[in-house]
């Protein structure tokens, strides 16, 4: 008899839910993965069997992200966090700038890295409005022969998403798309180069995706540490040492449901309208609840809002808990309250977050 299967509503802003059916899936194959005898975690780096997952997981992302075929795909090692440094080690020589738009605090340590290795400047920031929102286009003001401009697609903590990208013509764009990541289609030529920890949208932590257009490899600086160059990961196909195998393979798994589901714009849709369901209870509360993030830079992954008072607030995330919402504290550097709804969380998780939220201000308004 199938054991019935008690899920948490997770909210989690990450590592967070992944989908079921990748979970089970995983389960079932565990401990003898395709008739091998081993689990994918005993595979060699370097058996057939572990290469396919890995090339699998590679194609897969091209083929539901819509990434250019000459455009490399490369899974690393040390988190999004480490990407901060690398880009700036491999794209910024000494004598040029990179510019950094400030939209939260993933974005500022970013642009901190970059300070401690060369010459980076600030483009646009709204610190001064709490990071409300994301700055126009037209606030944007670079110079055109900057190193790169990078940007933070979708700020985890504050809840904003950039919904238009910067046609940053001859300056490659750069984007930390750690959070929102898969969650909608975009146009991956506007890029030269995207990097996104898994744990958010793509699989469990452990694992970095890195998408980069081939000309910047070239560009890529070969004076460093060899474990920090592109080209080199490039070269070898992300084989250069061991690999996180269990978590790429995870990833080929999620990347399989999502297209399985519908693909990109089947998440997008999903996604528009789960979010809706929570923004919908915070705009319809008359200021019971308030939504930290501007109307139109809100985000689809990330929700955040506050209740009137700190103690209310409290109240609030006690009794989520004792109802069965996992993870629905702010950052603890901004406090409030953040609904994480990625694309693996179910609709039924938001609606039933809906409710409650409806039910609590019934019992406290
Ligand atoms: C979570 C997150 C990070 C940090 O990722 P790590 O993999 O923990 O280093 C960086 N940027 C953004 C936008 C994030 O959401």
């Amino acid at each position: 008899m199938l054991k019935q299967v008690q899920r948490a509503y997770n909210f989690n802003a990450g590592p967070s839910a992944l989908p079921l059916p990748v979970l089970q899936r995983a389960q079932e194959e565990l401990v003898d993965f395709r008739g091998s005898g081993m689990s994918v975690m005993e595979l060699s780096h370097r058996s057939s069997l572990y290469e396919e997952v890995h090339n699998q997981a590679i194609a897969l992302l091209k083929e539901v992200y819509g990434i250019p075929a000459d455009y490399h795909v490369l899974f690393l090692q040390g988190g999004a966090s480490l990407q901060f440094s690398m880009v700036p080690m491999n794209f910024l020589p000494a004598g040029k700038s990179a510019g950094y738009v400030l939209t939260g605090s993933w974005a500022e340590k970013a642009y901190k890295e970059a300070k401690l290795l060369g010459n980076a400047v600030e483009v646009a920031s709204t610190k001064d409005e709490s990071y409300r929102r994301i700055p126009r286009l037209d606030e944007l003001h670079y110079s055109n022969d900057l190193a790169y401009l990078h940007i933070t697609s979708n700020n985890t903590i504050y809840g904003t998403q950039w919904t238009d990208f910067p046609d940053s013509g001859e300056v490659p764009l750069v984007a930390d798309m750690s959070s929102d990541i898969l969650s909608k289609p975009i146009d991956v030529k506007k890029f030269a180069l995207i990097y996104a920890g898994a744990q958010k949208n793509l699989g469990p932590s452990g694992v970095t995706v890195v998408i980069l257009r081939p000309d910047m490899v070239e560009r890529a600086a070969q004076n460093i540490p060899t474990m920090l160059r592109y080209d080199i990961h490039v070269k070898n196909n992300s084989l250069y040492n061991t690999p996180p195998t269990f978590a790429i393979y995870m990833l080929g798994e999620v990347l399989k449901w999502v297209k399985e589901t519908g693909g990109v714009a089947e998440m997008e849709r999903r996604n528009r309208e789960k979010a809706a369901l929570i923004y919908e209870a915070i705009d319809r509360s008359g200021g019971f609840y308030r939504g930290h993030a501007d109307k139109d830079s809100r985000s689809l992954m990330n929700i955040t809002f506050r209740l009137q008072t700190e103690e209310l607030e409290k109240k609030f995330l006690v009794e989520a808990k004792q109802a069965g919402f996992v993870g629905l504290n702010g950052h603890r550097s901004v406090g409030g309250c953040r609904a994480s709804a990625y694309n693996a969380v179910p609709f039924e998780a938001c609606q039933a977050l809906r409710e409650f939220m409806i039910e609590f201000q019934k019992q406290n308004g």
